[in-house]
């Protein structure tokens, strides 16, 4: 592999479904098991010290193995890094006890889990014969491999999913090409009836995107409805005195709630990976809102709970992606209130705090608005200033302005064709 140095190196996670044969489950079972003993005891003895002592001392899983000497036949690396993840979950919820909860006890009914390092090529990745070789176990284990990446392993996280399906995330560092400079700008809203509404221009040509939550994902959520009610009725059984023992029947509906709970998850991050890739692609400036998330967790309508966990995903994606391509991301301070703002005059509408007017008229200037719009305008413009200093500063050369269209992203990236153009629609000035 050659390195060039003058190019950081990031970090970047594959995820593939894995096929382990029995023996193999057999394995992987027994560390998910360790790593959830080790973790449940360590986090036990740490809470009883701090409520006898006041402090939380610090335990290593090494301490444990003579007493419990099958510790010995797993990677000894998955448990140091329960021990790791477990002083972090302390140190996040000591910090900021309102984001991060107290650290629980871990449950065998939940997805399973462990992490490993790459050390000493224990880790050895055959993309040919589709495999991946873990520490301890002799024989590579099956993997689809839907594609491939160049850089060092740092590290794989091996899951098991309540459906019973396997999953490796293998966390590569990466030389990743900044992609070339555009000229172009964009500002991004949260949508309220869409997911997102996009403007987006070099200062001459502006265009409005407004991006719909994906129609398959609304499918398969029904699907999801419908299929934990029936789960939710076998889960009553009429009978009396049939109260501890599930029934077949409701371990068979668990396992397919559980399978298409995994499948709208997969199919919302791909939605999200493709969105943020075409918007760092097309934009070196990209603005979006400082969103108050945890705000809108609050909110008990669960559909928009779920759009606003996929939102805040989304701008962690244009985050880092700006970073891997040589982009600038700016987050918008959360009190520039840009939805509140006329993008055309500036004047500050304080009706508009209430989130049901959804279009309104400036009094100052006439310009009629729609709310998501007029707020994705004002990023925006937000983002032209920074645009404009970026060439002040003769940065890199620009290539010339690209005319882009829904079309232009399918083509520039074949994968997305039939989602993006079904998912998206130009809306341009007119609107
Ligand atoms: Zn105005």
């Amino acid at each position: 592999m050659n390195m060039k140095e003058d190019r950081p190196m990031h970090l970047k996670a594959y995820r593939y479904r894995i096929y382990p044969n029995k023996q193999q489950e057999g394995y992987l079972s027994k560390v998910f098991g360790c790593v959830r003993f080790v973790w449940n005891k360590m986090l036990d003895e740490k809470m009883n010290a701090r409520n006898e002592t006041g402090h939380i001392p610090q335990i290593t899983p090494a301490q444990y193995k003579e007493e419990y000497p099958w510790l010995y036949e797993v990677d000894s690396l998955a448990l140091s890094n329960a021990q790791l993840h477990l002083e972090k979950a302390f140190r996040n919820h000591f910090s900021n006890p309102k984001r991060f909860e107290k650290p629980s006890f871990k449950k065998k009914r939940y997805e399973q889990s462990f992490t490993t390092n790459s050390v000493n090529g224990n880790i050895k990745i055959d993309f040919d014969e589709g495999t991946i070789k873990i520490p301890k176990l002799d024989m590579p284990i099956k993997v689809k491999f839907h594609r491939k990446f160049e850089g060092h392993v740092k590290s794989i996280i091996v899951r098991k999913k309540p459906s019973g399906r396997y999953y490796v995330s293998i966390l590569v560092h990466e030389n990743i090409e900044p992609l070339k400079p555009v000229y172009s700008a964009c500002g991004i809203d949260v949508g309220i009836k869409d997911f997102t509404t996009i403007t987006q221009g070099n200062g001459i040509d502006k265009k409005r995107l407004h991006i719909p939550n994906p129609k398959y994902l609304e499918k398969t959520e029904k699907m999801l409805k419908k299929l934990q009610r029936q789960l939710d009725r076998k889960a009553h059984p009429r009978r009396k005195g049939d109260k501890t023992k599930k029934s077949k029947n409701y371990i068979k509906y668990a396992k397919r709630v559980a399978k298409l709970h995994e499948r709208i998850t997969d199919q919302r991050m791909d939605f999200l990976h493709k969105l943020s890739y075409v918007v760092i692609h097309e934009n070196q400036v990209i603005v979006a809102e400082d969103l108050n998330v945890e705000g809108m967790l609050k909110n008990h309508h669960l559909a928009k709970a779920i759009s606003s966990v996929s939102w805040s995903k989304f701008i962690d994606m244009l985050k880092y992606k700006a970073d891997w391509y040589g982009r600038e991301f700016i987050k918008e301070d959360r009190f520039f209130a840009s939805t509140q703002n006329c993008s055309i005059c500036g004047y500050k509408n304080p009706l508009l705090k209430d989130l049901s007017v959804r279009e309104w008229t400036c009094p100052v200037c006439g310009t009629h608005h729609d709310r998501d719009e007029n707020s994705s305008d004002n990023g925006y413009e937000i983002g032209l200033t920074h645009l404009k200093q970026l060439v002040g500063q003769e940065l890199p050369e620009f290539t010339p302005v690209e005319k882009s269209s829904v079309d232009d992203r399918a083509a520039m990236h074949p994968k997305s064709t039939s989602s993006l153009k079904q998912e998206a629609t130009t809306s341009t000035s007119g609107r």
